[in-house]
């Protein structure tokens, strides 16, 4: 069975953007291949943080993970920093891994361009990403369009590495596409995020959810009840793809193109069927808060079984390296 590996920001919610995004995936890929889930907390302090707001966090993404379905006895989940071969392999990695190419990612040039202090680990980052792939010889992971770049990032130091080193260790790990498209915000601006504040959590009450729905961004030509719209360009109406029935996406298009009813009707339409079906997820939420030793033990399990296959692989990439042996 081909082994899966992707990573996941302890942004501590779980939004309906990384949820229809990614993790809807995740859980229909545990039952076709061996997959290693992992929340990236080492990632997450690349950017500016609270230390005190950061392991609560990374609970918190583990426990909405479990309730959105992912199963620990189909799949391993484990926090980043709890195997610490990641960053040892990142420094490994790191002697064949181009300068150009890093200062090239499109995500660094971003997040650079908002620093007044670039920090060397944002430059980085898709070093630490690579190793948290090659760490497991994953031949498979998920991602979105935006990671794309640094998967193709991971796949050079891979070639690289095994070039330099005379090896065949590190496969190449080939792209598993999301078929979601990317989420807008509720802003109708940007991708869905929580740092944006334009997000819908998958594990809010129904009245938040509908407290969130009802300013949220339409097709502006519908300025009054009367006026025509375009679904097309509405991100209601793409939400409505993910939790509404065929023939509710076309009543809803419908309606919107003739002016047959106004924004909050299609928009309390959508909650009801969103909050129907996120019920179960946040019943089994409840549940995991209620008994957050299970949440631990998961995490506990998944990381003691990521260490055997990263102390495996770490062992290989030592010698292969010609770094003297522990007991030499
Ligand atoms: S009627 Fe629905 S699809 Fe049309 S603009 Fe309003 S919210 Fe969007």
């Amino acid at each position: 069975m081909q082994r899966v590996f992707s990573g996941i920001q302890p942004s501590g919610e779980l939004h309906i953007g990384n949820y229809l995004g990614a993790v809807r995936n995740w859980v229909a890929l545990q039952s076709e291949y061996e997959c290693i889930f992992c929340v990236v907390d080492l990632h997450a302090i690349t950017q500016p943080y609270d230390p005190r707001e950061l392991a609560p966090r990374t609970f918190e993404m583990a426990a909405g993970l479990l309730a959105a379905g992912l199963d620990p006895e189909r799949c391993t989940l484990f926090v980043q920093s709890h195997v610490p071969e990641h960053t040892e392999l990142a420094w490994a990695l790191s002697v064949v891994a181009p300068l150009g190419d890093l200062e090239r990612m499109t995500q660094f040039k971003d997040k650079a361009a908002r620093e007044e202090t670039v920090p060397a680990a944002l430059l980085n980052y898709p070093v630490l990403q690579a190793a948290d792939i090659l760490l497991y010889l994953a031949e498979k992971v998920p991602v979105g369009e935006d990671q794309l770049q640094h998967l193709e990032l991971a796949r050079e130091i891979a070639r690289r590495w095994n070039a330099r080193f005379g090896t065949a260790l590190f496969p190449e790990p080939q792209p598993v596409l999301s078929k979601a498209r990317r989420i807008v915000g509720l802003d109708g601006n940007a991708k869905m995020s929580k740092s944006l504040g334009n997000t819908i959590g998958v594990l809010e009450s129904p009245e938040a959810i509908w407290e969130k729905l009802r300013p949220a961004m339409t097709d502006p030509a519908r300025k009054t009840r009367r006026d025509p719209g375009t679904p097309e360009i509405c991100n209601i109406y793409a939400l409505h793809q993910y939790f509404s029935t065929p023939a509710q996406v076309e009543h809803v298009a419908q309606m919107c193109r003739t002016a047959g009813w106004g924004c909050l009707d299609c928009k309390r339409l959508l909650a009801d069927n969103m909050i129907a079906a996120l019920a179960p997820l946040r019943e089994r939420a409840a549940d995991l808060k209620a008994h957050p030793e299970r949440v631990r033990g998961v995490l506990g399990r998944g990381a003691a079984h990521c260490r055997r296959i990263a102390g495996a692989t770490m062992a290989r990439v030592r010698d292969l390296m010609g770094l003297a042996a522990r007991d030499a």
